[in-house]
């Protein structure tokens, strides 16, 4: 009904292709439903450009009924008064859904970001799942403190804290790992006990949409979980200014977040953001060349480069420039590149021709600063259709060309060399942004001293992108505001109260 589907169809199982093919509603209050309006947007196949399907496009009404939605069903007795155990078991029992739907996820999401279905299978799919088993096991132990306090007048009070769910959440997440960033959010809220309302990216709906299924299939009160699809300058601005939203958790661009966070200042909102990236991944002159080529050229690529924390500024120490940027560009020009659910893909394309565009111009600013492209810079000849770009290594950059300074958000590597480590550490921070970092070396005196250096939420030695439901995530500077993941991550969906008990 929507389009020809057979480019993709072929490639994916029945269960897959069956959802991707029908149009798709909004999910408030247990229910489906269009949107008020009546309006829908399409999502397509970054492989092709072609139409996969509709989805509703939410509006302000929307918005609205989910806040109410989910406000009655915080307060509900099905939600407040389910034990903790309980609420651990509703998300166990969704990571077991999760599982036993991994290869349907893994399909819709190869098809909808672009993304390699091994990667969306392995990475994303494994990588949700694992995320709602971490936080189920967090409502038991969410415990306050007695405090000892020291009151005058020879008074005497038991004095606790309580750990309460911080209320409605609008959860904005962005394109380039969609059900992974819906569970890095929904999982600790909902551990935590808040209502939720998810807003996925225009660009790829479809697995929050079938995660609002299995949602459903696991159990949760009615209008816990919300899933708005639509755009976000109506739908997510609208979640983002409703004064029945007490907190907003987004992970985005770096300008968006500002305007998130300068909106929610207006009624003081509890805000959280993971922002952009520009990471330096440095070389020490102790580091085995042969591998840290390979690894440097995973941690740009990986994903299409469109990864927040992508190694985008590789400073090799001098002693080995010259081999490890071959290396690095030999393996970039060996990458397969072709539709994420073609079989032996490694890299597929862009999310969306607006990617395409944006990328286009960074290498044409990069070329035009003086830089050179010893490999890449522009569509693989032989992909003529879809948002492909090939990965791409830049050398002969100054520290101050804007594609050394800006985030790209694309297969787009800058190399540089350096002489003295401290010099090198000032050039590494030397940037408005601190998500991550990597250091390959074998001296771990200078490991732990660079890590100690580092303006950055994340310091990855002799290793790159790695992450765990257990350990905490998020950026210094303009990288964003607080943590998500581990203990740090569910206080942010928490509320502490100070009871006061006179026991005089
Ligand atoms: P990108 O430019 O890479 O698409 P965005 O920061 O625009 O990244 O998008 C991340 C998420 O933020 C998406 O879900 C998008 O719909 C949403 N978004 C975009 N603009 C706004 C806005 N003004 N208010 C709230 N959410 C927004």
């Amino acid at each position: 009904m929507f389009t020809d589907v057979s480019g993709w169809s072929d490639l994916i199982g029945e269960a897959a292709r069956r959802f991707a093919t029908r149009p798709h509603r909004l999910f408030i209050n247990g229910a489906w439903c269009d949107a008020a309006e009546g309006t829908t947007f399409e999502t397509l196949d970054p492989a092709s450009g072609t139409v996969i399907t509709s989805v509703a496009d939410a509006g302000p009404a929307d918005v609205d009924a989910a806040v109410r939605a989910a406000r009655a069903a915080l307060e509900s007795n099905a939600w407040r008064k389910m034990t903790p155990i309980d609420r651990g078991r509703l998300l166990n029992r969704l990571a077991d859904l999760i599982e036993a739907n991994a290869q349907e996820l893994a399909e819709l999401e190869s098809l909808d970001n672009g993304k390699p279905l091994t990667a969306a299978l392995n990475g994303d799919v494994a990588g949700t799942a694992k995320m709602f088993r971490y936080f189920a096991g967090w409502p038991s132990k969410l415990e306050g403190a007695t405090i000892p306090v020291s009151p005058s007048g020879g008074r005497t009070f038991l004095n606790y804290t309580r750990s309460e769910p911080v209320g409605v959440c609008g959860l904005i997440v962005p394109w380039n790992f969609p059900l992974s960033m819906a569970a890095w959010k929904l999982a600790p809220a909902l551990a935590a006990g808040c209502g939720c309302i998810l807003k996925p990216a225009e660009q790829t709906p479809l697995t929050a949409l079938r995660l609002a299924e299995l949602i459903d299939g696991a159990g949760f009160p009615a209008g816990i979980v919300n899933v708005l699809t639509g755009r976000g300058a109506s739908a997510g601005a609208a979640l983002v200014s409703h004064p029945g939203v007490d907190k907003i958790a987004f992970t985005g661009s770096t300008q968006v977040g500002k305007n998130i966070a300068r909106q929610c200042a207006d009624s003081l909102k509890r805000v959280t953001l993971e922002l952009g990236g520009k990471s330096p991944n440095i070389i020490l002159p102790d580091a085995d060349p042969a591998e840290v080529a390979e690894a440097a050229a995973t941690a740009i690529f990986y994903n299409q480069g469109q990864v927040c924390t992508a190694g985008s500024r590789l400073y090799i120490h001098r002693k080995h420039f010259d081999r490890v940027v071959a290396d690095v560009a030999s393996k970039a020009q060996s990458i397969r590149i072709g539709p994420g659910l073609a079989a032996g893909t490694q890299m597929g394309p862009l999310v969306s021709s607006l990617q395409h565009e944006r990328v286009s111009q960074y290498v044409d600013i990069g070329r035009s600063e003086g830089g050179t492209t010893l490999t890449g810079g522009g569509r693989p000849h032989d992909r003529p259709d879809g948002y492909f770009f090939e990965p791409t290594v830049f050398v002969d950059t100054r520290d101050s060309a804007r594609i050394v300074k800006e985030e790209i958000f694309g297969p787009v590597l800058t190399a540089m060399p350096w002489d003295d480590i401290d010099d090198l550490v000032n050039r590494a921070n030397d940037s408005p942004f601190g998500l991550a970092a990597g250091v390959w070396t074998r001296d771990v005196k200078q490991a732990h001293r660079i890590a100690a250096q580092l303006k950055a939420g994340t310091v990855w030695v002799n290793c790159y992108n790695v992450t765990d439901p257990a350990s905490p995530f998020g950026g210094f500077k303009e990288s964003g505001w607080g943590r998500e993941l581990g203990r740090k991550g569910i206080e942010n969906y928490l509320e502490t109260k100070s009871v006061w008990i006179n026991v005089a």
